[in-house]
């Protein structure tokens, strides 16, 4: 049985008695990806009713993205990351090109092999009788008398095993990519990188993403572009900073992802890498369009330098950490206002 113990501040909270130490809350409030959390019961919290829902800090998800490539966007989500303080975790979703670490540079404790299940078939059990031919939506399998699978082309939707009458498809895992699970200072980071050969970056990307632990600032650098890894990369995440340059191709290629954003219905912001003026395309864009325009970067020499040794801006910039500390802050505001319509 659940019990609402939300307040003015944290209003939806519903608490639900999980195992004998831990309660399942659900924030109706929230955004789809953060509405379950499960919180430790203590001494000083014995159980539901005696939980002050002030004390409960919400987990804020951020995907730091770019319509364009090359626009700085892994740097703003280590800026970000090194910035947050206790509780942060930085996710690099970029898995054809991971490159965080570089910035980083974390103490790596684990690393563990990504797979997905592709069909596999005993050619024995196979009768031929075509029942899965002209099945897979994917186009993964080709039949000349026999089915001959494409795994490049495989979904893993597991349909083709379904539908054969004699089990002649089983499953078998492939290999796909590679996960990086480290540490540095407050910062958890957990990494992704495709296998080369492999066609389709979503899968490795979901594995990245299902390591988001408990933290209380969790940090996603996504791929550019506005495709599959994209959307991916930034579903369910409660903001997303759009890291883009002022230029007509900076603006066209923002303009495409505001457009996957809108139906995606996530709220967003702007960040304006190598400002050199506060009336650009993007800021008369954003202007025109009521966008968010959250911080600018300015184009400096000693950035690209930092950047080319693998320093982050944060760390080549100090003046910059009190920008990305307010840049926090309203992120922050924009979630908790957001939250509570
Ligand atoms: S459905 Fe099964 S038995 Fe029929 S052709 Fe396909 S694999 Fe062979
Ligand atoms: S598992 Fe799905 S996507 Fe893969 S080959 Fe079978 S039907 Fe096609």
């Amino acid at each position: 049985m659940s019990t609402a113990i939300g307040n003015e501040e944290s209003p939806g909270i519903q608490a639900i008695p999980a195992t004998s130490n831990e309660l399942l809350l659900i924030d109706s409030h929230a955004f789809p990806g953060n509405r379950r959390f499960f919180i430790t019961k203590t001494k000083a919290d014995p159980g539901i009713g005696e939980f002050d829902p002030g004390k409960i800090k919400r987990k804020i998800t951020v995907a730091v993205a770019s319509g364009k490539g090359g626009t700085g966007k892994t740097t703003v989500a280590v800026s970000l990351a090194l910035c947050a303080g206790i509780g942060t975790q930085l996710l690099d979703c970029d898995v054809e090109e991971p490159n965080a670490h570089i910035f980083i540079n974390p103490k790596i404790r684990k690393r563990e092999p990504v797979t997905m299940p592709v069909p596999f078939l005993d050619e024995k059990k196979c009768t031929g009788c075509e029942k899965c031919s002209g099945i897979c939506e994917f186009n993964a399998i080709a039949f000349l008398k026999k089915p001959l699978f494409i795994s490049e082309l495989c979904h893993s939707c597991g349909l083709c095993v379904k539908i054969c009458p004699e089990g002649a498809i089983t499953e078998i895992k492939k290999d796909i990519g590679a996960l990086e699970i480290g540490v540095k200072g407050n910062i958890d980071f957990v990494s992704g990188c495709m296998n080369v050969g492999t066609a389709m970056s979503p899968p490795v990307i979901r594995a990245v993403k299902k390591r988001l632990e408990n933290s209380a600032f969790r940090i996603i650098d996504c791929p550019p572009g506005t495709a599959c890894p994209f959307v991916t990369s930034v579903k369910n995440s409660d903001f997303v900073l759009l890291v883009t340059e002022p230029t007509p191709f900076g603006l066209h290629d923002m303009k495409l992802a505001i457009k996957v954003l809108k139906q995606l219905k996530l709220p967003f912001g702007i960040i304006v890498n190598k400002s050199v003026s506060d009336s650009d395309c993007i800021g008369k864009h954003c202007s025109t369009e009521k966008i968010p325009l959250m911080m600018r970067i300015p184009e400096e020499r000693r950035i690209a330098e930092a950047y080319s040794c693998g320093i982050s801006l944060a760390e080549s910039m100090p003046e910059i950490r009190n920008k990305f500390e307010t840049l926090i802050t309203d992120i922050k505001k924009i979630v908790k206002e957001k939250n509570l319509k």
